[in-house]
C-alpha cells in the first residue's frame, strides 16, 4: 500500500535514519567482538561504552548502572527475577499492579509458581494506583515494588516519585517498566528514587532487539542467563554492538529534541480527541485525561467491535491497535481496560491511537473522517445499536 498512515507508535517506531547510519559500520567494518583485544574488538568495546554513557546520561544514572539486554521484556525479567532470587532470604513478597505489560505480569506469575507471593494493586477508573493501597500492601516480607511508569494501552502515567518515596521509606527496591515513558517523559532516576528501570530502543526510534536495564549501584540482583562474563557478569552473550550503538544514538536524539517532539505529539493527541468527541457520539476516552502520555489516545466506540474497526481502518491504510498489540489475536478484552472498570463490550470497542514524529494534522483529519464513516457503518449493522437507537 502506497499511503500508509501509521498511528501505532506504542507498538513500535521506525528506526531513524541517523540512528541506522551510526549502526551500519558495526555490521560491516567494525564487526569485532567487544571482548576481543585486537583493534576492531577494542573499537566495538569503545562504541558499547559510549552508548552506555548516553543511556545513563538521559536518565541521570551513571554508566556502570546500565546493563544492555535484548529487549524491554528481557529487562523486566532480569529486574524482577534478578531481585527476587538475590533477595529470597529477606522475603518473598512482590507488589505490582493489575495493568502491567505481560513482560511483568507473566514474570510475576512465574515467580508465584516458585513460591513468591504477589500482590496485584487495583487501579481507579483512570488507571491510577492508590498510594494508600500500596502502603497497606507492604509487609516485612516485601522485597520489590514493580509499577510501570506509563501504561502502554491507556497512557496513564503513575505517581512515580511518590511510589519511589514509599519504597525508599520502607527500604524496598522499586523497579519501573519505563518502556513507554523513555522519550516521552523526562526521567531522573535519582530525583524519582527509582532503583531499577527497563527500557527498549524500538519504542523511541531505535532498532528492535536491544533494551537496557538501569540498576542502581547497590541493588542486589542475580543474572538470569548463564554464560560468559559480559555486562559485568549480569547478562551473558556477545554484545549486540550495532544495536547498542543504536539505542545510544536514539536516546540521545529523542532527549535532544524533547520539547519540540512531545509538544507536537500532545497537540496531535488533543486535536484528535477533541475531533472525535465532537463528531462521533457514544465515545469514551480511556485513561487519565491529563496524566497521560503525550502521544496516546485510547477511545472506546460503543456499539462497535474493535477488530472490525481495525480491519476497516487498515483498508484505508491506517495502522492502529485495539486492546494491546501483544494480546491481539486473542478475543479476550484487554486486562487493562477491564481493570479500569470497562464492561466487556465497551472494552472490545476500543481503539488505541499512538502518535509519532512523522504524523501530521492532515493525517489526523483523514483518520477522523475515516472513523466517522466506519463507525457509522459498523453501528448501522449492529443489532444492539438498532435496539438502543429505537428506544
Ligand atoms: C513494548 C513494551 C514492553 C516490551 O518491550 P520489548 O522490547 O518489545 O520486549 C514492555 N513493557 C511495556 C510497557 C511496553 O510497552
Amino acid at each position: 500500500m502506497e499511503n500508509i498512515r501509521y498511528f501505532d507508535h506504542a507498538a513500535t517506531t521506525k528506526t531513524k535514519e541517523e540512528v541506522l547510519k551510526e549502526m551500519i559500520p558495526y555490521f560491516t567494518l567494525n564487526y569485532g567482538n567487544a571482548s576481543s583485544i585486537y583493534t576492531i574488538g577494542r573499537k566495538s568495546k569503545k562504541a558499547v561504552e559510549e552508548a552506555r554513557e548516553k543511556v545513563a546520561k538521559a536518565i541521570n544514572a551513571t554508566s556502570k548502572e546500565i546493563y544492555f539486554t535484548s529487549c524491554g521484556s528481557e529487562s523486566d525479567n532480569l529486574a524482577i527475577k534478578g531481585v527476587a532470587y538475590a533477595n529470597r532470604e529477606k522475603g518473598n513478597h512482590i507488589i505490582t499492579t493489575k495493568i502491567e505489560h505481560p513482560a511483568v505480569l507473566h514474570t510475576c506469575q512465574h515467580l508465584a509458581r516458585e513460591g513468591f507471593e504477589i500482590t496485584y494493586l487495583n487501579v481507579d477508573n483512570e488507571g491510577l494506583i492508590s498510594l494508600q493501597e500500596l502502603e497497606e500492601a507492604i509487609t516485612n516480607k516485601t522485597i520489590l515494588i514493580s509499577i510501570m511508569f506509563a501504561n502502554n494501552e491507556i497512557g496513564t502515567i503513575q505517581p512515580i516519585k511518590e511510589i519511589g518515596q514509599i519504597a525508599k521509606k520502607h527500604n524496598i527496591y522499586f523497579h519501573t517498566d519505563a518502556v513507554q515513558a523513555v522519550g516521552n517523559v523526562r526521567i531522573d532516576v535519582r530525583d524519582l528514587n527509582i532503583d531499577l528501570l527497563s527500557m527498549s530502543a524500538h519504542k523511541f526510534y531505535g532498532p528492535k532487539g536491544v533494551g537496557a536495564l538501569y540498576a542502581r549501584t547497590d541493588v542486589k540482583f542475580d543474572k538470569i542467563q548463564d554464560g560468559g562474563h559480559q555486562e559485568r557478569n549480569k547478562r551473558a552473550g556477545t554484545e549486540n554492538v550495532a544495536g547498542i550503538v543504536g539505542i545510544g544514538k536514539a536516546i540521545e536524539l529523542v532527549y535532544k529534541n524533547f520539547d519540540e517532539y512531545n509538544n507536537k505529539l500532545l497537540n496531535l493527541r488533543d486535536y484528535y480527541i477533541k475531533q472525535v468527541e465532537e463528531k462521533i457520539p457514544y465515545v469514551k476516552l480511556n485513561g487519565h485525561r491529563t496524566k497521560r502520555l503525550p502521544g496516546n489516545a485510547n477511545i472506546s466506540f460503543k456499539f462497535v467491535d474493535g477488530e472490525a474497526l481495525l480491519l476497516n481502518l487498515d483498508a484505508k491504510g491506517i495502522c492502529a491497535s485495539t486492546g494491546s498489540a501483544c494480546t491481539s489475536g486473542s478475543l479476550d478484552p484487554s486486562h487493562v481496560l477491564l481493570a479500569i472498570g470497562l464492561p466487556h463490550d465497551v472494552a472490545q470497542g476500543s481503539l488505541r491511537i499512538t502518535f509519532g514524529e512523522d504524523n501530521t494534522k492532515e493525517d489526523v483529519d483523514f483518520l477522523v473522517d475515516t472513523l466517522v464513516n466506519v463507525v457509522e457503518k459498523l453501528r448501522d449493522s449492529s443489532q444492539e445499536y438498532k435496539e438502543f437507537a429505537s428506544k
